[in-house]
């Protein structure tokens, strides 16, 4: 295992127009970490993986394996075991041979090399399948037997772009868990691409929230959830409403905004936040942190329902409040609730944050 930094790195395709794939990206990934590269569909996470395996040069900026510059080493060279999306298995061939592939180039010896393929196979928990067809084994399985060739090479960093897109919902569940464990016993660092939030809190020790080529945040999971950096990232992870208020005072770690329909809050905000009395703020506040009251409640803000979802865990609720549409999950609910009943909102202000814009 070994750490991995990109320094200011981006990348411009010659077909790409005016815009970057990947802007200024700064990342310390650290030996043995987990790390996921999240955000939506064309955001820049596969070609940020692919820059760190080697199949794509940046047009500016370094990439370190340890203290090694490999900003244009080839791939073959960098010690990565990479997993696609689709696989990319070779479908003539055995499992062993799939996963002895990557030896062969090495020129690893037969004896050895049959040793090691077998570890990979344990690894990945298909021992004994070495002589099946490809096509003889589900998607699950073929997604093992990706994995066991990349290891097999006992690479330093282990990158794997959305290797469980293919997989039904359940599976995916349990192969994500399947695939940290592997990680964590082989003991290299793992870089991992997903568009899906869940996955990405559920499998790391870090994300990075990417946008538009540029990074948003980086944090743990829980940090990310309760912290977001800005509103893309408060909306992105999980569910998040995103009021603008006017902002009424101002200290190092709290903002003072006014409520639509009259009072104000106390918000904590990051030490950064800049925020001057007579500007307005983005606060986040996710919809399992209001809960629902009487109109009559002391500081409680003024609302009407207008939708009304059970879901069994929850009770998922619009309200319109003065200006705002807020997204409510309340597990109490009064009996009888209905699509049009006046409702007042209490937002739990510990947690509500101060977003950038
Ligand atoms: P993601 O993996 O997050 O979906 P990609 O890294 O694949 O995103 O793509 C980021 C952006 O770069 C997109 O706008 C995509 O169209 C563009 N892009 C990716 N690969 C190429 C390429 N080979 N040539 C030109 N543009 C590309
Ligand atoms: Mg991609």
């Amino acid at each position: 295992m070994i750490d991995v930094t990109l320094e200011s790195v981006s990348k411009r395709f010659a077909r790409g127009g005016d815009t970057a794939a990947v802007a200024d990206v700064d990342i310390t990934i650290a030996a043995g970490e987990f790390f996921t590269l999240l955000g939506p569909s064309g955001c820049g996470k596969t070609t940020t993986l692919r820059m760190v395996a080697g199949f794509y040069f940046p047009t500016s900026g370094r990439i370190r394996f340890g203290t090694e510059d490999v900003t244009r080493r080839p791939p073959n060279k960098r010690d990565t075991g990479m997993v696609f999306q689709n696989y990319a298995l070779f479908p003539h061939l055995s499992v062993a041979q799939n996963v002895a592939y990557g030896l062969k180039i090495r020129k690893v010896g037969r004896v050895e090399s049959k040793r090691r393929v077998e570890e990979a196979l344990g690894q990945v928990h298909l021992a004994g399948y070495g002589d099946r067809r490809i096509d003889e084994l589900s998607g699950g399985q073929q997604q093992r037997v990706a994995l066991a060739r990349a290891l097999v090479i006992r690479p330093k960093t282990l990158l794997l772009d959305e290797p469980l897109s293919n997989l039904d919902a359940k599976l995916r569940e349990e192969t994500r868990t399947e695939i940290r464990r592997i990680q964590q016993e082989a003991g290299t660092t793992g870089i991992y691409v997903t568009h899906d939030q869940a996955e990405a809190m559920a499998m790391s020790d870090r994300i990075a929230v990417m946008q538009a080529g540029r990074v948003q945040q980086i944090g743990a999971p829980q940090e990310i959830y309760h912290r977001p950096a800005t509103s893309f990232v408060a909306r992105f992870i999980g569910r998040s409403n995103v009021l603008t208020l006017p902002v009424q005072g101002a200290t190092e770690r709290t903002v003072t905004v006014g409520l639509p329909g009259g009072g104000e809050i106390d918000v904590p905000a990051p030490a950064d936040h800049g925020l001057r009395q007579g500007e307005t703020a983005q606060v986040s506040v996710r919809p399992e942190h209001i809960g629902l009251t009487s109109t009559t409640e002391a500081g409680a803000l003024p609302g009407r329902v207008a939708e009304l979802e059970f879901t069994g865990m929850a009770t998922n609720l619009v309200v319109d409040t003065a200006g705002e549409r807020m997204q409510v999950a309340a597990v109490d609910v009064p009996a009888g609730i209905a699509v049009g009943d006046q409702v007042g909102l209490r937002l739990n202000r510990d947690r509500m944050w101060v977003v950038r814009p």
